[in-house]
């Protein structure tokens, strides 16, 4: 109807070969104009429901002997931007697996300086620089003593920087820039802001947690750390906390050592009590110190002693390589298939 009363009238006008582009013209703005009305009214509340925040709990064991799990580490990503917090064993297949290139990570942020924290920053650091071509070098915050343990881990691997560094893989690229973290914020950019806060872990002081946030969600990870009222501060509505745990059998349980052990970590009941205070939107653990259980018998006990200790929100125990999708909403995806999956080799390559 519009289109023909249109064309009724620019054609009296004047019935010539200008008008009838004029009219073609106006027919192509018009369709676009609906086109980018449709877009906006469907596609933009779409795109507002999408997630802020993803995170992938890419290792969740501490430093004991599982024969599918990895070390602690946790991914964060949010505005195109990736946060890589703590490196224990295995975290670079960690993100392969989880479809992610390594070469893609140049910060990360140590909780502290126990070994199982750590012990897989080494690959991290030099395995996507020669073999992705990694065109960076790594920013690293780390509590006292961060310095330290890099001249040590430059030292160990001189062979690889001395002879592997040519006109393909720079030596600038394996730089690693420190910055020591204090109590507060830590880092600030493009709407992430970061907060580090120190918690308590016996001889794995000094010892931070962290918070999250951006778009007006959060993620705050408690670290290594017994119950610790930091967590509690930090940790207060936020949407997604994530606690350390450690549940030992019966029998270890009474061992004079591995009562050290559980004092410098957070007990069910312990955690129950953070969970309790800060009522997270979902309380997740991760870090999960089971040894003598087994990991399902030790994640029953866990869930269920938290339960008893009063916790009733939600609670889901971490799974390696899970995903966390923060947003209006907070959606858990299970680890990605490992089928058919795509190997990675070239520089260039994104996953599909
Ligand atoms: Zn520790």
């Amino acid at each position: 109807m519009l289109f023909n009363r249109i064309k009724k009238v620019l054609l009296q006008k004047n019935n010539n070969i200008n008008y009838r582009i004029k009219y073609e013209t106006f027919k192509k703005f018009y369709y676009l104009a609906m086109l980018s009305a449709i877009f906006f009214i469907i596609i933009t509340p779409v795109c507002s429901q999408q997630s802020a925040i993803k995170v992938t709990i890419l290792g969740t064991a501490g430093p004991e002997y599982f024969p599918d799990l990895s070390g602690i580490s946790t991914l964060i990503e949010a505005n195109e931007q990736k946060f890589l917090f703590d490196g224990g064993h295995g975290t670079n297949e960690q993100l392969y697996k989880s479809r992610i290139n390594p070469k893609d990570i140049n910060r990360i942020f140590l909780t502290h300086l126990h070994s199982d924290h750590y012990n897989g920053l080494a690959d991290v650091w030099l395995t996507p620089w020669f073999l992705l071509g990694r065109t960076n070098g790594i920013e690293l915050w780390g509590p006292d003593g961060t310095s330290e343990m890099v001249q040590g881990m430059r030292q160990m691997f001189a062979h690889d920087m001395n002879k592997r560094v040519d006109k393909y893989n720079l030596l600038k690229n394996l730089e690693i820039t420190i910055h020591p973290l204090k109590d507060g914020v830590i880092y600030n950019q493009d709407g992430i802001k970061i907060t580090a806060f120190p918690v308590e872990h016996s001889d794995g002081n000094p010892a931070f947690g962290f918070r999250f946030d951006y778009a007006g969600h959060s993620v705050v990870m408690s670290g290594d750390t017994t119950y610790h009222q930091n967590v509690v501060k930090y940790g207060t509505g936020a949407d997604l906390l994530i606690h350390n745990v450690v549940a030992y059998n019966d029998q270890l349980s009474k061992l004079p050592e591995m009562k050290e052990v559980m004092k410098k970590l957070a007990t069910p009941e312990q955690a129950a009590k953070v969970f309790l205070e800060t009522k997270p939107k979902m309380a997740l653990y991760s870090h999960i110190v089971t040894n003598g259980l087994g990991t399902k018998q030790g994640d029953k006990i866990i869930m269920a002693r938290t339960r008893k200790a009063g916790y009733t929100g939600p609670l889901i125990m971490g799974i390696d390589r899970m995903r966390i999708l923060i947003g209006n909403e907070i959606k858990i995806l299970p680890p990605q298939s490992l089928a058919n999956f795509p190997l990675l080799y070239s520089k260039e390559q994104i996953f599909p």
